[in-house]
Formats: structure tokens, C-alpha cells, sequence
């Protein structure tokens, strides 16, 4: 028997960009969607190849690195297309899951994904809706521990403890 153990993600390419493999095969590595971007969240990663960095800022789904890349290696084949998979998750160094009264998160989500819930006795902790998520990152940056995490659900096929 094989488990699904959870993987670490590798930074996430910028929006609209083509299955990893086509991906790596159509970008000339020009830079063109990283001076596009006018939130500079684009940054040169392993080989040359385009990723986000949300330490930097979050995405505004504008398009612009997409306009520019000239050999489509991002592509978007129809208006209303998602971007990619990401999604923002909460851990456990949460300030407010700490005791600590913290509502940045919330305060920073374009979308309202992120509530928060009243506690009788402790501080409101936030709710994170990842249906309503997009992944854009706005929450990332200004939470003060980086309790945040922005990435796309990877899962690779390795036995467990258990099952060897
Ligand atoms: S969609 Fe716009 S904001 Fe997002 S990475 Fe591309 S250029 Fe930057
Ligand atoms: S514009 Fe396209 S080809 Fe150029 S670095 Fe960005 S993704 Fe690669
Ligand atoms: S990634 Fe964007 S949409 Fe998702 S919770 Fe954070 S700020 Fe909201």
C-alpha cells in the first residue's frame, strides 16, 4: 500500500503559465514578464526561469506578463481562465491563534477569503474561504510571523511509515 504525503512546492510561476514541462520548454528566459509586472512580484529563479515572489507584493490578475510573453509560455486561451491553482493557508504561528489580537491577514484579502470569528474568552481567529481565494498573495507579506503559505496542493505518491 502507498500514501499521499504532502510535498514541499517549489516557487509558483507566474499566472496563466503552461503545464510545468511546456512551460520549461516554450520560456526563453527574456525577462519580459518581469518587467511587465508593475507589482515587481516576478523575480529570475532557478534556471533562469520566471516565479513569483509574494514577499513582494501581491498579483492583480492585470494580465501584463502574459501580454508580453512573446513564445506563450504563459498563455491565457479564454477571458475568465484561472490563473493557477494557489491558495493561501494559515499555520500555526498565527498570532491570534497564539492568544495575540492580529487581523492583518483580513485587512490585506482584495476578496474578503479571510474572517474573523468571535471567541467568548480569547481573541477572534481568522477563517480562511479557499473557495474564494485566488491566490493572489495579499495576505503573504503583511502578516508579521509569515504564518501565511501561498501555494498550489502538491502530492506525490511515497509509502508511509506505516506501509513499508
Ligand atoms: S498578472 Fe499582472 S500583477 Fe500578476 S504577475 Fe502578471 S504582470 Fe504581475
Ligand atoms: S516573458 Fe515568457 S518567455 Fe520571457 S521569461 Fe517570461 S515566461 Fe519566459
Ligand atoms: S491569497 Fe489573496 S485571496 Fe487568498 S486569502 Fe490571501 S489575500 Fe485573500
Amino acid at each position: 500500500m502507498r500514501g499521499r504525503v504532502r510535498a514541499v512546492a517549489p516557487a509558483p510561476r507566474p499566472p496563466w503559465a503552461r503545464e510545468e514541462r511546456d512551460f520549461i520548454s516554450s520560456c526563453t528566459r527574456c525577462d519580459a514578464c518581469i518587467d511587465a509586472c508593475p507589482t515587481a512580484i516576478l523575480v529570475r529563479a532557478d534556471g533562469g526561469f520566471p516565479a513569483v515572489d509574494f514577499s513582494r507584493g501581491e498579483c492583480t490578475f492585470c494580465g501584463d506578463c502574459v501580454t508580453h510573453c512573446a513564445p506563450r509560455a504563459l498563455l491565457r486561451p479564454a477571458e475568465g481562465d484561472a490563473p493557477w491553482s494557489l491558495k493561501a493557508s494559515i499555520g500555526q504561528a498565527c498570532l491570534a491563534a497564539a492568544g495575540v489580537e492580529c487581523r492583518v491577514c483580513g485587512e490585506n484579502c482584495p476578496v474578503g477569503a479571510i474572517r474573523f470569528r468571535p471567541r467568548i474568552g480569547g481573541v477572534a481567529l481568522p477563517q480562511l474561504e479557499a473557495e474564494a481565494c485566488t491566490g493572489c498573495g495579499a495576505c503573504f507579506a503583511p502578516c508579521p510571523t509569515r504564518a501565511i503559505v501561498v501555494q498550489a496542493p502538491v502530492e506525490c505518491d511515497v509509502p508511509t511509515e506505516s506501509e513499508q
